[in-house]
This record gives structure tokens, C-alpha cells and sequence, in this order.
């Protein structure tokens, strides 16, 4: 049987039905690999971008973005432009204790890259009853 794409309400129920299960789902990859072997059973795949958009609207289901705080490599410090180097942008902390880094900017090209896009992201899905 050829799969095909599966009707958003279709996607919704599975979602829900997956997170009750679990209790909670880390990272979008997992849920997405859970929900497309269930989809599958019945002929039906969903994609990616399309499970992102369905899930957030699942007033059952709470979404958390989960931070990881990590270094930032040199990797991010290169313009992924035009590949000079970039200078960090910082702003000073209210009690002028530490700095915090805004973003970079590229000092050739004046590209900007906002501080947060070098942070890794998860998703962590709960069922809230
Ligand atoms: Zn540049």
C-alpha cells in the first residue's frame, strides 16, 4: 500500500495519543519517528515541517523549549558569508558584573548572526491533561 499524506486532523489525534502515552516526548526527531511508524500503519506519512505546525496547535499537549547552555565554538564565530572572522557584540549586565553576548557581526560584510541561533534547542512535549 503507497503512503500517503496524512490529513492534519489524523496527524493531531495520533500526536496526542503518542505524548499521553509517553508523558512526555524529548525533541521533535523522537515524536516525529513515533508518530510516522503509527501513521504508517494505516498508509499514511506526515512530514517534518508538517507535524512542527500540527503539534503546537494540540491545546493538550505543552510545549518547552529547553535551552542548552553550551560554549561557543570558533565555528560560530566565522561568517558563514563570507568566512572572515566576526567580532562579538556584547552588552554589559545591569550590575556590570559579566558581559553578555548579543550577537556577532561580521566586520567585512556586516552580517549578523543573533546570539541565540548558535544555542542548541529540544523540544520537550508534555500531555497536560
Ligand atoms: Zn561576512
Amino acid at each position: 500500500m503507497p503512503t500517503k499524506k496524512a490529513p492534519n486532523k489524523i496527524i493531531r489525534g495520533i500526536v496526542e495519543e503518542v505524548v499521553m502515552e509517553y508523558g512526555n516526548i524529548k525533541s521533535i526527531f523522537n515524536l516525529n519517528n513515533i508518530v510516522n511508524k503509527r501513521l504508517k500503519r494505516d498508509g499514511y506519512k506526515c512530514s517534518y515541517s508538517v507535524l512542527k505546525r500540527e503539534v503546537f496547535k494540540i491545546k493538550n499537549i505543552e510545549t518547552r523549549v529547553l535551552y542548552r547552555k553550551g560554549k561557543i565554538s570558533n565555528t560560530d564565530k566565522v561568517c558563514p558569508v563570507c568566512n572572515h572572522q566576526m567580532i562579538e557584540i556584547k552588552n554589559k549586565t545591569l550590575d556590570k558584573s559579566d558581559n553578555i553576548i548579543l550577537f556577532f557581526r561580521c566586520q567585512t560584510c556586516g552580517f549578523r548572526k543573533e546570539r541565540w541561533s548558535t544555542v542548541p534547542r529540544i523540544y520537550l512535549f508534555k500531555y497536560k491533561p
